[in-house]
């Protein structure tokens, strides 16, 4: 009877321990842990307990069990394991910071930018209802990326002055210069970061109110976009230049809008800038000049923090 009940608990010990060492492998120091109580409890039971065969078995059973914990918790782990991985992977190019996000995002600008050739008049209508399309905190409505004082950009969106914008710049600035005008980009991309420090030097030194009908806040200005340019002296004696009149005349030809026309303050919550114009593509830019709208009301949308 002792050697039976010694070769049970010595079946029973080596069970514990093909246990442990089973689990030891490359799992958690937890699991090994976990798995070694139960153990020691299963032989624990054994040896407190009178009748020999019934502790035998119920350590078996705790053997068993712990066996089963173990593979168990291996098992979850390791599914769990598998699906952290696939989520991280998953997580891992939207969360890949601003500049991912500007590529993602880059095709739908290029759809709506890419095209150089301007329509004829008869090639576009003004569409009813405006496509709005949000995606990473931006706001596309038919295809353009809105900022204004309702709809903002996220701080990291970081893209710099886009491309197409720049080339179709550096074209309108040529077309200008043959016909004896001078027209310079002054100011073109603004980050987060920068523009918040142009609006707080404003707020300090004109007020809040004031600065607010001149000025964007951070995450506010269109030119975070990377699709607006202030051109020459950005101030209002730029107004009434020749330059200033042929841009007014001609930007819509090379796919950008005067953003913020005289008179349309109450829309585009911003006093007239005669140098700030926006690149939409042509596409759209034609349109719009011809609406004489401005894009607010083009796109039926509003331009006030809420
Ligand atoms: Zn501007």
């Amino acid at each position: 009877m002792k050697k039976r009940i010694l070769a049970i608990m010595t079946f029973a010990a080596m069970l514990s321990l093909a246990s442990c060492g089973k689990v030891v492998e490359g799992q958690p120091s937890a699991v090994t842990n976990t798995t070694t109580k139960s153990a020691v409890t299963a032989s624990t039971t054994a040896v407190s307990t009178t009748e020999a065969q019934s502790a035998t078995t119920t350590a078996d059973n705790e053997v068993s069990t712990a066996s089963a914990e173990a593979q168990t918790t291996e098992s979850a782990q390791n599914t769990y394991s598998e699906a952290a991985t696939e989520a991280v992977q998953q997580q891992a190019v939207p969360a890949g910071g601003g500049d991912q996000t500007s590529n993602q995002s880059a095709p739908q600008q290029s759809n709506a930018v890419s095209s150089d050739t301007a329509p004829t008049p008869n090639d576009y209508n003004y569409g009813p209802a405006p496509v709005q399309y949000s995606y990473d905190g931006l706001t596309y409505i038919q295809g353009v990326l809105i900022a204004n004082k309702s709809y903002s950009l996220p701080s990291d969106f970081n893209p710099g002055l886009d491309a197409t914008c720049q080339n179709q710049f550096y074209k309108l600035q040529n077309a200008a210069a043959q016909q004896g005008l001078n027209i310079w980009l002054s100011s073109g991309f603004r980050s987060y970061d920068y523009q918040a420090q142009i609006y707080n030097n404003y707020v300090a030194r004109d007020g809040q109110a004031a600065a607010d009908t001149y000025s964007a806040r951070a995450g506010y200005s269109e030119h975070q976009t990377g699709l607006a340019i202030d051109v020459n002296q950005i101030d209002d004696s730029f107004a009434g230049t020749p330059e200033a009149i042929w841009l007014e005349n001609h930007c819509h030809e090379y796919g950008f809008i005067l953003r913020y026309p005289q008179g349309k303050q109450s829309i585009t919550g911003y006093q007239y800038e005669s140098w700030h114009i926006r690149y939409v593509g042509t596409d759209m830019s034609y349109p719009i000049h011809a609406s004489g709208l401005t894009l607010e009301e083009y796109f039926g949308i509003d331009s006030y923090y809420h």
